[in-house]
């Protein structure tokens, strides 16, 4: 039996990726090997967000050097974020690997591995929806992005942004709800710019209101929002389908206007703020979470209380902290100067978590003693976890009373819990 393993690091879209790249593999016949030393085919699928990412990765790819030696015949390909379109350096740092293909660029590799392996994959790979999927499963609908935010690697990676057509959406969804799934995460770096480059005129409303109908699907999430796309229209259809969930994530990224303006995010706070009410005064029960950095070039200590500020005001489900580190070639590594102390960032971040912690602490009290609905979706040591509509992470077991409650399986299913313990990261509860 020939084999696969993919290695992934990174965000939501690369694990959508590597999902879509095992699909065709296993459709060619392949299987899913567990480690890297016992497949015919390797793929690691790179991260360069953040320098610690693109460290693993060469690490992992240093390690692969020896299985090549023991199977010359095996294939290895990088593909990520960190193949950009000059990929010559990295042919010359690393000779053993056979293919350094772009993010979603498969073609080359399943010829590679067809003509390595004996296969012909024209004739079998049909769609890429995954063939085993979690009962929540992600689905990219847009690839690349038409923004330039100063740090940011994405856009040189990934390029200008293209939406996949309504039609062809709702067709894997509705093929991954017949595969078992209740729940889809429609994936873009700004998927709230669903559909502006594409000329049918529709957008992620549209699209929505599609995939609400279909059958056997329970939930709809989406996944980044950028808040110049966030139109009343996608924050009334979150409110009126009855599948698509209450949560947002709309990354402010500063709480200072002027660098929101160095990092060329094309709004104010003001403007922020207006977008955030507008979502809490039309979405009953709405959770918004958001993503920031702190440290960048230029900030001075009185801009960072102004991020402290807006977090301490908007009282956000989540946030996503992280210390600015440059990435070469983004705008901000060649204009900017990186001149916040790694101290400073460090006791910044610091102090952007203790003031989230606690926040969080009072937000998740109030659900104490509430029923909240979960997506059950996996069991690990006896307890069950899953989400609510919010996406807080609830930890749960069935109630004592059931006697059978080891033999249920409640994978997939949406289930009531009465909430039992409120902590800052999660909430605990048992089946009502
Ligand atoms: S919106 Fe900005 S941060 Fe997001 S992917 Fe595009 S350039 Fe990067």
């Amino acid at each position: 039996m020939q084999t696969y393993h993919i290695w992934t690091i990174g965000c939501q879209m690369n694990t959508a990726d590597s999902e879509r790249l095992g699909s065709a593999l296993q459709q060619m016949g392949l299987t899913a090997a567990a480690r890297p030393a016992d497949a015919d085919v390797v793929v690691l699928n790179s991260c360069v967000v953040r320098q610690s990412a693109e460290d693993k990765v060469t690490g992992t790819l240093n390690l692969t050097q020896p299985l090549r030696k023991k199977r010359p015949d095996s294939v290895l390909a990088l593909t990520g974020c960190m193949v950009g379109p000059r990929t010559e350096e990295l042919e010359k740092r690393f000779p053993h690997v056979d293919l350094f293909l772009r993010p979603q660029q498969f073609e080359p590799l399943l010829e590679l591995v067809g003509e390595r392996l004996g296969l012909d994959w024209q004739g079998c790979v049909g769609s890429l929806a995954p063939q085993q999927p979690d009962v929540a499963t992600y689905v990219p609908i847009i690839h690349g992005c038409d923004l330039m935010c100063t740090f940011c690697i994405i856009p040189y990676r990934r390029g200008r942004q293209v939406s996949r057509a309504v039609s062809d959406i709702a067709h894997e969804v509705e093929l991954l709800a017949a595969r078992g799934v209740r729940e889809v995460t429609v994936l873009g770096q700004t998927v709230d710019a669903y559909g502006h480059d594409r000329d049918d005129g529709h957008d992620l409303a549209d699209l929505f209101e599609r995939l609400n109908d279909i059958d056997g699907l329970d939930r709809i999430r989406f996944l980044t929002s950028h808040p110049s796309y966030m139109s009343s229209r996608i924050i009334r259809s979150v409110a009126e389908l009855p599948k698509v969930c209450e949560h947002i994530n709309l990354p402010v990224q500063s709480g200072d206007d002027e660098v929101l303006q160095r990092m060329r995010r094309p709004y104010t706070t003001a403007e922020y703020r207006d977008i955030i009410s507008e979502i809490r005064d039309t979405i009953p029960d709405v959770t918004v979470s958001t993503d920031i950095i702190v440290g960048f070039p230029g900030e001075a200590e009185a801009q960072y209380r102004n991020t402290l500020q807006l977090v301490e005001d908007l009282r956000f489900d989540k946030v996503h902290g992280a210390a600015y580190s440059t990435r070469p070639g983004t705008i901000a590594a060649r204009t900017m100067d990186d001149d916040v102390s790694q101290e400073d960032k460090q006791r910044r971040l610091k102090g952007l978590e203790e003031m989230q912690e606690s926040i969080l602490t009072s937000i998740n009290s109030g659900y104490l003693n509430e029923t909240v609905e979960v997506l059950a979706e996996n069991r690990k040591r006896g307890s069950w976890t899953g989400r609510t509509r919010g996406n807080k992470l609830v930890y749960f077991d069935i109630e004592e009373s059931d006697h059978c409650a080891a033999d249920i399986d409640l994978t997939g299913k949406l289930v009531d819990i009465r909430i039992t313990r409120a902590g800052p990261w999660s909430l605990a509860g048992v089946t009502v």
